[in-house]
């Protein structure tokens, strides 16, 4: 199978939201009047973000939804999307199933693949998803405010969890197992989230390295400090896994693309309201203060020490 045989084949279906997609030198869009571009590249390698072994149609699922998750923290609308791929053979197999996955969800959120790049190379999979969001409404990391709450989507860990029972390091029991591997291999990027608290939040990020390095970046992008309570923070109840090895994959897990935001106060009415009609958990774990750190206070009212990108101890 030739190069244009396999973008035919695999990656070329019918654009609706474009002037032209795939098969020329470039693609042309069109941005809608009073409408900014989003713009968001996010890279899988294989063998670093994923085991080469790892089931492709779950695989073309991530590629695109780890990219979805990023114009989900800004609340744009994710449109169109471009694939780059170095693949070491082109086994047609792999290349449907990836495609099916990565179709699916493009499908579910009406995004367009209007081109790309293909390449013989090490297992590399990169997507750059553009999107649109009314002019001045995008959320940034640098809007937090002191006395702002700082939410979380969904639960948090799940995906740590799931890579940690994949590399043996622990065993998730069934009831457990299902969720955490659903959340590494399948994340459900929170767009109808993102485009609700454009009017709400006051800066938002989405949680792919873990939520201290994560809302750290708000934090630092805002000049403000945070206090957290860790026995807010919703995750899952594994009674098998110990308290240590469960804190490091809430507070510092990566994968989990829900989102974290801040919001006044005065709206946290309205953010109930939303997670009631999106169906989705929407949790305040602490609050955004005038200093610079983060603070993890636990049930007890002690405080985890924190390190840099991730928790150290119990002090
Ligand atoms: P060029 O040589 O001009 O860069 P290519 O031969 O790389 O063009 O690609 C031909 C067309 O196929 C282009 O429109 C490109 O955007 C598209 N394309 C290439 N690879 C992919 C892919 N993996 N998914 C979607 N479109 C692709
Ligand atoms: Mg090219």
């Amino acid at each position: 199978m030739s190069e244009f045989d396999l973008i035919k084949r695999y990656f070329t279906r019918s654009t609706p939201n474009v002037i032209l997609g795939v098969g020329d030198d470039a693609a042309l869009l069109r941005i809608a009047d009073g409408m900014e571009l989003a713009v968001s590249t996010d890279m899988l390698v294989g063998g670093t973000h994923f085991f080469p072994d790892t089931d492709p149609y779950l695989l073309g699922h991530k590629t695109l939804a780890v990219n979805l998750s990023d114009l989900a923290a800004m609340g744009a609308v994710p449109r169109w999307a471009t694939l780059a791929l170095s693949l070491p053979n082109a086994n047609e197999d792999w290349l449907q199933q990836f495609s099916a996955g990565f179709f699916a969800l493009a499908e579910e959120h009406g995004v367009d693949l209007v081109g790309g790049d293909t390449t013989r190379g090490p297992l590399n999979l990169c997507v750059t998803i553009m999107g649109e969001v009314p002019a001045g409404k995008a959320l940034r990391r640098s809007g937090a405010k002191a006395g702002d709450d700082i939410w979380v989507s969904g639960t948090l860990g799940l995906a740590a969890l799931g890579l940690a029972h994949l590399q043996k390091t622990i065993k998730l029991h069934e009831d457990a197992r299902l969720p955490c591997l659903a959340a590494l291999h399948q994340p459900q990027p929170r767009v109808a989230l993102g485009v609700a608290l454009r009017d709400i939040a006051h800066s938002a990020i989405d949680i792919s390295d873990g939520l201290l390095a994560d809302l750290g970046h708000i934090l630092e992008s805002s000049g403000v400090g945070a206090e957290l309570q860790f026995a807010a923070i919703p995750k899952v109840k594994a009674h098998d896994i110990d308290e240590s090895t469960l804190r490091h994959c809430v507070l510092a897990g990566g994968d989990d693309y829900e989102l974290c935001f801040t919001a006044p106060a005065a709206r946290s009415g309205e953010i109930e309201a939303l997670a009631l009609r999106l169906q989705l958990p929407l949790t305040r774990i602490g609050s955004v203060n005038a200093g610079k750190d983060c603070t993890v206070r636990t049930a007890e009212g002690g405080v985890l020490k924190i390190k840099e990108s991730g928790y150290d101890h119990f002090e």
